[in-house]
């Protein structure tokens, strides 16, 4: 069986300038962390960033780029969009969707997730997919059943040789941008749900295939007990990705 991928996803959001985040790739990429086979590093960087960063990792083995997302219509009169199509044009191999910032502030409901899925795949572009519950839910008790109607309404119409290609990334949206980072109990639980989740619905085999990164403060001094779990395959990282020092640490701490 294919051993799944150990990913550092760096989420730059809408921060640096285009030098400063050149600089940034420059003082991560001249630390010279070879990854192995199994591990790969991913800059999820504004549109206009993308294609100097693929060209700055072009040449280093297992390190790539990503878009912070895409639209989800194919192509058309929608001014100021960015389409699937057009990442895979200039190269890009992944795009996160679904981030929880989109959800709330572009209103981005399950339905039309499950189209950009759609599109990236048809695209070649490994889709990122973010789920994560608010601290409503948390407080309830019923993460479970939250993440469970996400993953239903924008996974499971995927067959099973398309599923094993996506990635999906844990973020419980009470420790994004917080400090408040989930326990490592809590991470592991919330993944272990996730992988038996996918395992009820496409088989024990592709469900250990798909990487289940986790994000949500995730910081030089706590990725590599929360990457030490069974079922945490990595992070998907916000402000410490921002700090060449902090990122450097999180890709080292990676199993
Ligand atoms: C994120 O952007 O997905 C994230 C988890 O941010 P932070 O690491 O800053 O909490």
């Amino acid at each position: 069986m294919r051993m799944r991928k150990q990913i550092a996803a760096a989420n730059w959001k809408m921060n640096l300038s285009f030098q400063q985040g050149e600089k940034l790739l420059d003082d991560i990429l001249t630390a010279k962390i070879a990854l192995a086979d199994h591990q790969e590093v991913i800059f999820a960087v504004p549109y206009p960033y993308l294609l100097m960063t693929r060209s700055e990792v072009a040449e280093e083995k297992n390190y790539y780029t990503a878009a912070q997302n895409c639209y989800h219509k194919k192509s058309g009169a929608y001014t100021g969009e960015v389409s699937a199509e057009m990442l895979h044009s200039i190269g890009v191999p992944y795009c996160v969707i679904g981030h929880s910032e989109r959800r709330e502030y572009f209103n981005e409901s399950n339905a039309v997730l499950a189209d950009k899925l759609n599109l990236c795949l048809e695209n070649f572009i490994t889709p990122i997919f973010c789920c994560g519950e608010p601290l409503s839910i948390r407080e309830k008790g019923t993460q479970n059943e939250f993440v469970a109607i996400q993953l239903k309404e924008s996974l499971y119409h995927l067959p099973a040789e398309k599923i094993k290609d996506i990635v999906i990334a844990y973020e419980p949206i009470w420790a994004i941008g917080t400090g408040k980072t989930a326990t490592t109990e809590q991470a592991q639980e919330m993944h272990a749900y996730l992988r038996s989740a996918l395992a009820a619905q496409y088989g024990k085999d592709i469900a250990a295939q798909i990487s289940i990164l986790y994000g949500g403060s995730v910081k030089a001094n706590n990725a590599k007990e929360l990457f030490s779990c069974p079922d945490v395959d990595g992070g998907l990282v916000g402000g410490a990705s921002l700090v060449a020092a902090d990122f450097i640490e999180i890709i080292k701490a990676l199993k």
